[in-house]
């Protein structure tokens, strides 16, 4: 696969061009407020300034993430009412839907159907939490059967979802009721949620709150970590006004298993970051890789894909984790 194919340059370009400009529009004024380390709560230390936020690298597990925080409030009012988050959902999204179906929520949906398979937990009704326009949801149900239910907050992505016929709660997770979740063993799944959290904490919180034992949770989130970002750093375009916070295979585990729960598999699949490195040559501040790219053959940059990724640092991260304890019969 090639970054081309699901973030076409001219679209892409102009998303982020839109992005920082909304990052002085919305948070040139806001007050903001320090935070410690997301996941082991050391103090970080500064790493960069862009657009006009500050990120920190914790010094203990190597989380990047941005600090200080404005507040959550001129978040949502950023997600509501900007033209990058619009451009985001309307553009960008038409022009890479079906490229993105293809490339992307096809082998998702098929690597939740495996994971559950091998786990017994093929009968876990799947829960998509920031489900968007249900694409992931109708994937599932196409290649494993079964209902998935989708948690959206936005109204017009829950509209979408509803006119597919899927089952839809309309609400942010940190508000949902039990009562409104389906009951029985649950396999919870959030795809590139996690970096845009304002507080992931309460968020795993308020997750955990609904999890049984026997219940999964299944996940992707940028690897801080990656190939692609470590050598980027700054100019990396995953370095971008939406994304919060930048966890690592270390580092999740430390987060998660601070919830109770347990780790089942943390794994690196991703296979686009030598791409972005080759399309990003001129912005990459580390020597070797900068000359490497330039002298690779397409084998050459093919293997070094499947190695990063499977030594744990391509920037895609997926993280299985299970909640203890044994299943209520
Ligand atoms: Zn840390």
């Amino acid at each position: 696969m090639k970054e081309e194919e699901i973030r076409p340059r001219k679209v892409f370009d102009e998303y982020l061009r839109l992005a920082a400009e909304d990052a002085e529009i919305y948070f040139g004024n806001t007050k903001r407020s320090p935070l410690p380390c997301p996941a082991c709560g050391e103090t970080g230390k500064h790493a960069f300034d862009k657009h006009g936020f500050s990120y920190e690298e914790c010094p203990a597990c190597q989380t990047l993430f941005v600090s200080p925080r404005p507040p959550a409030e001129d978040f949502f009012r950023y997600y509501k009412e900007s033209a990058s988050a619009r451009y985001f959902g309307t553009t960008f999204y038409r022009e890479t839907a079906e490229a993105r179906r293809e490339k992307l929520w096809r082998p998702k949906a098929a690597m939740i159907r495996d994971v559950l398979l091998g786990r017994g937990a093929a009968g876990h009704h799947v829960i998509d939490i920031g489900g968007g326009y249900g694409i992931f949801a109708e994937e599932y149900q196409h290649i494993a059967g079964g209902e998935v239910t989708v948690i959206e907050p936005g109204p017009d992505s829950a509209q979408v979802c509803r006119n597919k016929g899927l089952r839809v709660v309309e609400r942010f997770l940190e508000m949902v009721e039990d009562s409104s979740l389906p009951s029985g063993p649950r396999a919870f799944v959030s795809f590139e949620l996690f970096e845009h959290l304002h507080d992931s904490r309460v968020f795993l919180e308020r997750l955990r709150s609904h999890m049984r034992p026997g219940d999964l949770f299944l996940f992707t989130t940028l690897s801080g970590m990656g190939v692609d970002i470590q050598a980027l750093w700054e100019n990396s375009n995953s370095v971008s006004l939406q994304h919060l916070n930048f966890f690592n295979p270390r580092s999740v585990r430390i987060l998660v298993e601070s919830f109770g729960m347990s780790v089942v598999k943390i794994a690196t699949p991703g296979m686009l970051d030598v791409d972005i490195l080759c399309r990003s040559r001129d912005a990459i501040k580390d020597r070797f890789w900068r000359n490497f790219i330039a002298q690779a053959t397409p084998e050459m940059l093919n293997a070094w894909q499947s190695f990063v990724a499977s030594q744990g640092f391509s920037s895609h991260m997926f993280v299985v984790c299970e909640c203890p304890g044994s299943m209520s019969p």
